[in-house]
């Protein structure tokens, strides 16, 4: 509830926004939460199979909060340059959020070239809380590049200018044998379908696009 509560626009919740939550966790599995980076001559687990509590995995095109962590786990955290990192977003993927560089950088979406460096915290020790609320925790920093991530993974197949960009998401209503569905239920899966192209676009920064047509 704090975090819906920081919502900002007209302060009302996105209609939805649990079916958003969870069709876009499951979706992000497709992709997320697998790979590791080689950095020096260590390999550090990034997931899985989702991203580790302690890395930094800011959402790039947000769906409803200014600040929010990839719908896939992992955090936004905020370096406090005195040993102490502040926890702005959780690794909790309700209310739903949007993607991180990293993901979208497996997803096809974007290029390496346009992931900026981040963060893993390892051996993370609660420190307290913030004015605002927000946990504080003691923690050990690891900077991590695409280009380390590529050395554990090897490149992305199909590269960026080859990877799909359109998809198309079936809905199937389920009901009891011998009823049908009611006006109400299709309305609110009419929906969920509406709210799902949106919550896609958005989240992609339009490079990518949803459908979910029968065909
Ligand atoms: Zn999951």
């Amino acid at each position: 509830m704090k975090q819906l509560a920081e919502r900002t626009g007209n302060g009302k919740i996105p209609p939805y926004d649990y079916a958003m939550s969870q069709i876009g966790h499951e979706m992000g599995h497709r992709w997320s939460a697998f790979v590791s980076a080689k950095v020096g001559g260590e390999t550090i687990e990034l997931g899985p199979t989702h991203w580790a509590t302690g890395l930094q995995v800011q959402v790039a095109f947000p769906y409803q909060r200014p600040t929010e962590a990839s719908a896939m786990g992992g955090g936004v955290w905020q370096d406090n340059y005195d040993g102490t990192f502040t926890q702005l977003d959780d690794d909790y993927y309700v209310p739903a959020t949007g993607w991180s560089y990293l993901d979208l950088y497996l997803m096809g979406f974007i290029s390496p070239t346009e992931v900026p460096d981040f963060f893993i915290l390892r051996n993370l020790v609660p420190a307290g809380h913030d004015s605002n609320g927000h946990a504080i925790f003691k923690a050990d920093r690891t900077k991590i590049t695409i280009q380390e991530v590529i050395a554990a993974e090897g490149p992305r197949l199909l590269a960026v200018d080859q990877a799909q960009k359109n998809f198309n998401t079936g809905m199937v209503i389920v009901v009891e044998h011998d009823k049908t569905p009611s006006p109400k239920l299709i309305e609110s899966v009419n929906g969920i379908r509406e709210r799902w192209i949106d919550y896609w676009t958005t989240t992609t920064g339009h490079r990518s696009t949803m459908t979910a047509d029968s065909k």
